[in-house]
């Protein structure tokens, strides 16, 4: 109901109950109104209950408003604390709340992902152009994963995939395609010119047995390995 139904609504209801309660009275023996009070008391129950309703339907329409700001601002904000602000993924929390409900399914497998030596980029072209590999590489993880699949920044440079419902060889697979697919970026630098990326990968089945962080810990073991196989590669956790 709009608000001014409301008010009308409001005020008949008073003009109403006044007649009925003055109607009532003047049925009582020796308690007869004249018509004259009846109009007195329609003018004074409308022109007090007018006022009255306008401010009441006011501060309801008013308090509806900023109830529906609040909850706009809380979904807002929900969703911006599932976000990594610098990559479009998932954040680290929001990641493992994620994973956490596939966690059980048979078929999962983790990826650990880390740049290269990420921190020549920000020492020899600046922060930026760190802060513009970041986001390139999240892109380019982004699209060598399925929709299904889950992807998240970690922290840093550091990030991480949950692959559903795959064998060994597809994951394999799948691992090896988000590696191609940061080797075969350019990013751009701010000031001009582009620069190559790479990324060494870690590979875990996921172990519904176990808790999500025992399976990343194995990733991140075998992304190490591969750090010290000379980076650029994928391994796989034993
Ligand atoms: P490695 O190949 O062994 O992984 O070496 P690395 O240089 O990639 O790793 P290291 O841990 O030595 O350096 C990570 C750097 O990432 C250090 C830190 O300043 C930088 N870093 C972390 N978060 C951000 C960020 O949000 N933006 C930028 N531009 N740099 C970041
Ligand atoms: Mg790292
Ligand atoms: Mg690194």
């Amino acid at each position: 109901m709009g608000p001014k139904r409301k008010i009308a609504l409001c005020v008949g209801i008073s003009v109403v109950g006044t007649i009925i309660i003055m109607a009532g009275m003047s049925s009582i023996p020796g308690l007869f109104i004249p018509l004259r009070y009846f109009i007195v008391g329609i003018v004074c129950s409308s022109s007090i209950s007018t006022p009255v309703c306008i401010l009441l339907v006011q501060q309801g329409e008013e308090n509806k408003r900023l109830r529906f700001e609040l909850e706009a601002r809380v979904s807002e904000l929900a969703r911006l604390a599932d976000i990594d602000g610098l990559t479009g993924l998932l954040s680290r929390n929001a990641f493992f709340d994620r994973a956490e409900q596939v966690h059980r399914q048979p078929g999962n497998w983790y990826l650990l992902i880390d740049i290269d030596h990420f921190k020549c980029f920000n020492d020899d072209h600046g922060h930026q152009t760190g802060d513009a590999v970041l986001h390139a590489v999240a892109h380019a993880i982004s699209e060598a994963l399925r929709p299904i699949d889950l992807c998240g920044r970690l922290g840093g440079e550091e990030f991480a995939a949950c692959l559903i419902a795959c064998d060994e060889d597809q994951a394999l697979r799948r691992a090896e395609l988000v590696r191609i697919s940061i080797q075969s970026l350019r990013v751009r630098k701010p000031a001009g010119g582009t620069v190559r990326v790479t990324a060494s990968i870690g590979l875990s089945a996921a172990d519904p047995a176990q808790p999500i962080e025992t399976s990343l810990h194995r990733a991140d073991l075998a992304m190490y390995e591969a750090k010290t196989g000379g980076r650029n590669q994928v391994r796989r956790a034993a």
